[in-house]
């Protein structure tokens, strides 16, 4: 028996979805892959059935299209947020659309997954989130003394607030939760920019000296190391806060 399979199947043999996609191409494709994979899928496609969803059904998790034909999704994420839910949202977003990723983690997403995406992407995406302890989205993220706080997106350091574009935020939100990991550039493009970005090749590397700049601090070792020739890790900060 491997042990890789019982996790697999028996963490989301039970597990129900809520698809919210109006192009039912696409809608039917995930409904099928991922019923195919072993989730409990409910397809839907417009703003009203997803909101009555939500209200009548307990969702393990929902992948939520952001452009739909009776409004915008982000309305949905809001009021799941609103009231206290944190399951795991994943937004469906087309392309080119840096807005709507902003948008849709502005307003509670946890991830999401550029269109064209294939189906081991999603389900990849949705592990991911599954294993994640089922609150960790409300809480403040700390690394050190350095604090982030998804919620109102403040961020400190030794108690000092440090002010961060959306991106950099997004950029440090995404590396501090994966404080220890080496992320690839093309990691922190897929989750911080858009996949396919195809903006300035040294992006990643300008954005990381802007939040080393803003977060490293005199007398304290560098919060962000560079791995040559693979990429950044959020160092875990354990021994490396200020001392006064
Ligand atoms: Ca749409």
């Amino acid at each position: 028996m491997k042990l890789v399979n019982v996790f697999r199947f028996g963490h989301h043999g039970a597990m129900r979805v809520l698809v919210v996609e109006d192009n039912l191409a696409l809608g039917t494709i995930v409904e099928r892959g991922l019923r195919e994979d072993g989730y409990a899928i409910d397809l839907v496609s417009t703003l009203a059935d997803a909101t009555h969803q939500v209200d009548t059904c307990d969702y393990d998790m929902m992948l939520l299209d952001l452009g739909l034909p009776d409004g915008d999704g982000t309305q949905l994420c809001e009021e799941v947020r609103r009231r206290g839910s944190a399951m795991p949202i994943i937004i469906l977003t087309a392309r080119d659309d840096l807005g709507d990723k902003v948008r849709g983690l502005d307003a509670g997403a946890d991830d999401y997954v550029t269109k064209p995406f294939d189906l081991p992407e999603l389900t990849a995406r949705m592990r991911a989130l599954l294993r994640r302890p089922v609150d960790y989205r409300n809480t403040e993220i700390e690394v050190g003394d350095i604090v982030l706080d998804p919620s109102t997106h403040n961020v400190t350091r030794a108690g000092i607030g440090i002010p961060l574009t959306s991106r950099e935020f997004a950029l440090a939100e995404y590396l501090m939760r994966h404080a220890g990991e080496v992320l690839s550039r093309t990691d922190l493009l897929e989750h911080v920019w858009d996949a396919n970005y195809d903006g300035l090749s040294n992006v990643v590397d300008v954005h990381i000296a802007n939040l080393r700049r803003k977060l490293d601090q005199p007398g304290a070792a560098p919060v962000i190391s560079t791995v040559r020739g693979v990429g950044y890790r959020f160092e875990t900060l354990d021994d490396l806060s200020v001392t006064p």
